[in-house]
């Protein structure tokens, strides 16, 4: 029944769409680096040489992408839509590990460090459980960096479906973290019981779940347990009440 099933799906899958880049993307120069050409690298060259660097569930219609007014704002959107301009790295980083000797060293812009310190306390009295940031503030060129690694591995469009090209990244705002219990992985985090507590109580710290299991078609994401997204106690609590993301919150407002 499953061989069915994938074979079907690997029948009905979409074409290729040509589609132009966002932002400056040189995967070319990435694979030249490579000694080795195995054949999952020619089918990503065959891929780019069609110039298709985007997963089926973008919106073949959308070339263009918007500036984001004030990378600063905490409700600001950044999706593949927005997208930060690589010399965008917040003036208010902090190193977790200053405000919190017993966690890792992480950066987060002030706020939502601070924000994250009261959430992990609270796991931590009401459940026992130690929560921590495994990935927060990430660079345009970490990014880049990250998401190479992925393509090379997956391919540019799987790779997308959970890895954001770089500027497109909610992690360069200083705002995102995927969150870990101490000493699993982060990936293992929708499984933790701090889950179902960050589902329940996280907004109260001005957090949202940025990629939900039912909104993959919205955000344009797999869904992630473990990436949280810090935008002030004021607008996630509006989110929490009306069930939506921070993409159809964009929608119906006058942003
Ligand atoms: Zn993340």
């Amino acid at each position: 029944m499953t061989t069915l099933l994938l074979l079907l799906s690997l029948m009905t899958f979409k074409p290729i769409q040509p589609l132009t880049p966002p932002v400056d993307y040189n995967v070319h120069a990435l694979i030249e680096t490579h000694q080795h050409h195995t054949q999952r690298q020619d089918r990503l060259l065959t891929i780019l040489n069609q110039k298709n660097p985007f997963h089926s569930t973008y919106d073949p219609n959308i070339t263009l992408t918007i500036p984001i007014d004030d990378p600063y704002a905490l409700d600001a959107v950044i999706n593949r839509l927005h997208v930060l301009t690589h010399e965008h790295e917040p003036e208010d980083l902090v190193n977790l590990r200053t405000l919190d000797s017993t966690h890792p060293s992480q950066l987060l812009r002030i706020e939502a460090a601070q924000a994250f310190l009261q959430l992990k306390a609270a796991v931590l009295k009401d459940l026992n459980l130690t929560i921590e940031v495994r990935s927060g503030y990430r660079s345009f060129a970490t990014q880049k960096r990250l998401f190479n690694q992925y393509a090379l591995k997956d391919g540019i469009r799987l790779a997308n479906t959970y890895s954001a090209f770089a500027g497109q990244s909610e992690h360069q705002s200083g705002l995102s973290m995927d969150v870990a219990e101490q000493g699993s992985s982060f990936l293992a985090f929708g499984s933790s019981l701090a889950y179902p507590y960050l589902q329940a109580h996280a907004y109260k710290y001005g957090f949202i779940l940025r990629y939900p299991k039912d909104k993959s078609n919205i955000t344009g994401y797999i869904y992630e347990p473990w990436h949280w997204r810090f935008v002030g106690v004021e607008l996630a609590t509006q989110l929490k009440e009306q069930g939506c993301t921070l993409d159809e919150w964009w929608i119906h407002s006058s942003k």
